[in-house]
């Protein structure tokens, strides 16, 4: 392995997606999708990638501005993703790693990271410890109409998917039940189906809401009520038998220590970029495993499919379409599981024919 690569240059590139189906949840709808795309370059001519959705508009400018900054910070330092990302926390230590500068940490963490697996010409499970495995894969469906759910659900069993995700904690209670039963008639019985509330309900709310729904056989209800209230969840969570999973919202492994000694989730399923990039992911996968708690990913699975091989208790991928279009190699699930490219790195290349005419000015 050659570790004399030193970090020349960071490029960051703004984008904007229009969305063919809207984005909907129960705390809100996007129509398009502001995505920034991270390329850094080593002195050898090796290139990490990494990529953030940015869900706001208004987010774009800041998270570029930061990005472009906090690359100064560690042109000609040598490629060592924990070392940079120490050094720049600890320039932030008075101010703290939290919102866009915390995410713009960790898309660089991430980005360095895939540029170490190149230069040692590995892919990222490698540097793990693991060898790139297949792991069960979801689709997550973003769409509140029981009839295009079921559509969605019914694209995505032939596509190969082995479990779905749909919205729920619609304002019409009704909406929730007339979903899943809709799933079920599309899926079956024994196909896995998970429900997502995105934070929309009270504690009181959400014990009230999930009784009906608690013996339908879902795989887990996921954030009923607001993301950092753990002592919330745990009260939901011992309410109902169906599990209750969280952990897209944990923005350190020490948030996700402390949810997990809490009891709010008996699943985990930390988000790449919230916690922090590579190496919080799999500190948090360390505490789960220790916990007894089987952990997910959050989107981005074209990059936990590199950690998941080497977290104990590794549990689902899962996949939300949108960013596919920037890929020329995106995920293609085949009999309910998918594996991470065995190529060098992460094995992203972008579609540059997309990203050019998706540039925000
Ligand atoms: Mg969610």
């Amino acid at each position: 392995m050659n570790m004399a690569h030193k970090v020349r240059n960071v490029t960051v590139r703004a984008l904007q997606l229009d969305l063919a189906q809207p984005l909907e949840t129960a705390s809100a709808s996007f129509s398009t999708w502001p995505v920034i795309l991270v390329d850094l370059q080593t002195d050898q001519g090796v290139i990490g990638r990494s990529f953030v959705g940015c869900f706001l508009p208004m987010l774009v400018k800041p998270l570029v501005s930061l990005l472009q900054d906090m690359a100064l910070l560690i042109e000609g330092d040598p490629l060592c993703p924990v070392d940079l990302d120490q050094k720049i926390r600890k320039m932030c230590r008075l101010v703290g790693t939290t919102g866009p500068l915390a995410t713009a940490l960790a898309v660089i963490e991430i980005a360095a990271w895939d540029a170490l697996a190149k230069s040692a010409q590995v892919p990222l499970a490698r540097l793990m410890g693991s060898a790139p495995r297949a792991f069960p894969i979801y689709k997550t469906l973003t769409a509140f109409d029981p009839g295009r759910v079921a559509d969605l659900a019914q694209e995505a069993i032939e596509a190969g998917y082995g479990g779905v995700k749909c919205k729920i904690g619609h304002p019409n209670p009704a909406n929730d039940m007339a979903v899943i039963k809709r799933l079920r008639k599309v899926c079956g019985d024994d196909f896995p189906i998970m429900g997502d509330f995105n934070q929309a309900l009270s504690v009181p709310e959400a014990i009230q809401r999930i009784r009906p729904l608690d013996d339908l056989g879902m795989v887990w209800f996921e954030e009923p009520t607001t993301a950092r209230d753990f002592v919330g969840h745990a009260q939901i969570a011992r309410s109902c038998h169906t599990a209750i999973s969280i952990g897209e919202n944990w923005r350190s492994p020490e948030e996700a220590a402390e949810s997990m000694r809490i009891g709010a989730s008996s699943l985990a399923m930390p988000d790449l970029v919230n916690i922090g990039g590579v190496s919080a992911w799999m500190k948090t996968a360390t505490l789960a495993e220790a916990a007894g708690v089987p952990i997910s990913c959050h989107s981005y699975p074209e990059v936990c499919a590199h950690l998941l091989p080497a977290a104990a208790s590794a549990h689902w991928l899962e996949h939300v379409d949108i960013f596919d279009v920037l890929f020329t190699n995106p995920v293609k699930p085949a009999n309910g599981v998918w594996c991470a490219s065995d190529r060098p790195g992460i094995g992203l290349d972008w579609d540059e024919a997309v990203v050019s005419r998706s540039l925000l000015a």
